[in-house]
């Protein structure tokens, strides 16, 4: 599909998202939409076995409990809670898996105060068992709150990462304040509707930016994760850490999300690369699934073909 096609498709799609008649629809068909493809299950016993053997194919794992923009403080609670089992059981099994979540699943919309309780438990548990967790990126206007949070869990715990979105203007002053403190970085190009006052609204920017980034927080201390399965700038990435002398492991890392892209994830783990592969388990799969949709059109087809074929 052409991009000049894409991107009012995007915008539809991302638009369609809000609705609640489309949200209460596709909830109620989602397995058989597809959802499956993408998402490891309801919950912690769906999701170790397919952690277990992403493993074995040799990925390190990301864990989400799917979920965002909670408002009940009991809620907030049980997500961290179950954020804490995922780390003991990752422990107990030694599974090669860390955490990823957002901060509006802990409580950020209720108040940041709250989400950083949460948060902060979730990184005790992390540094108990020797493991990490990142900070997943929401839309801008969370952005300052999630870098505050994650600098106060830095600091305490030593165990955190965060996100920067390529689209946002900001991000590459973001990176430049946080480099002196060695972070810990994925770089993504950003899921979310922005405005132009915010984003570049150019899929190109967006790439050159990601690259941009991606370079320069590889050109420092820390940690660098790089998600995306755009092959070209996987290419560029390759090219610029073999120039630098950069270490197949131990500096940085790709990432991916689950069922997408596979052929590349798995070509980077045949050439020596740490690939982790981000897995999402739960039933709260609907804002993912319509911004996996919205990502590439082409998958409305797929999901389409799914409701129609005979069973
Ligand atoms: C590990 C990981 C963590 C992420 N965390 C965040 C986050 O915290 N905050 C945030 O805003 N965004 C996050 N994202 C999403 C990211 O911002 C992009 O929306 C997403 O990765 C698509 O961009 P791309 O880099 O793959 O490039 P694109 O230019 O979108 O895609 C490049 C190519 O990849 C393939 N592809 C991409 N998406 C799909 C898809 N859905 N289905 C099938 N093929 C596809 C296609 O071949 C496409 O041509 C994350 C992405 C990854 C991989």
């Amino acid at each position: 599909m052409s991009e000049l096609l894409d991107r009012p498709l995007r915008t539809a799609i991302l638009a369609a998202a809000d609705n609640p008649l489309v949200r209460r629809g596709v909830t109620r068909y989602g397995m058989r939409l597809g959802a499956g493809r993408f998402v490891a299950g309801e919950n912690i016993a769906d999701f170790l076995p397919v952690a277990r053997e992403a493993n074995r194919r040799g990925f390190s794992v990301a864990a989400t409990l799917l979920g965002e923009s909670i408002r009940d403080a009991a809620e907030a609670k049980g997500v961290t809670e179950e954020y804490c089992r995922l780390l003991q059981a990752f422990a107990q099994d030694t599974v090669d898996a860390n955490v990823a979540f957002k901060l509006t699943h802990v409580g950020l919309d209720i108040s940041p105060e709250l989400a950083l309780e949460n948060a902060s438990r979730i990184a005790a548990q992390a540094q108990a068992t020797k493991n990490t967790l990142r900070l997943d990126m929401e839309q801008s206007g969370y952005v300052d709150a999630t870098l505050r949070i994650y600098r106060v869990l830095q600091e305490r715990y030593g165990c955190a990462g965060f996100v920067l979105q390529s689209y946002l203007y900001r991000s590459e002053s973001d990176l430049r304040a946080m480099l002196p403190s060695a972070p810990n970085v994925r770089i993504v190009k950003g899921a979310y509707l922005e405005p132009p006052s915010r984003a570049f609204p150019d899929k190109r920017e967006v790439d050159e930016n990601y690259v941009k980034l991606a370079e320069l927080a590889l050109s420092h201390e820390g940690y660098t994760a790089v998600a995306t399965h755009d092959a070209s700038i996987v290419a560029r990435v390759e090219e610029f850490t073999a120039a630098r002398g950069v270490p197949k492991r131990g500096r940085f890392e790709f990432q991916t999300l689950y069922g997408i892209a596979e052929p590349l994830a798995r070509g980077l783990v045949e050439r020596g690369y740490r690939v982790r592969l981000s897995i999402p388990y739960g039933s709260f799969w609907f804002p993912y699934l319509m911004r996996r949709l919205a990502e590439r059109p082409a998958n409305v087809g797929f999901f389409l073909r799914n409701v129609f074929a005979p069973r």
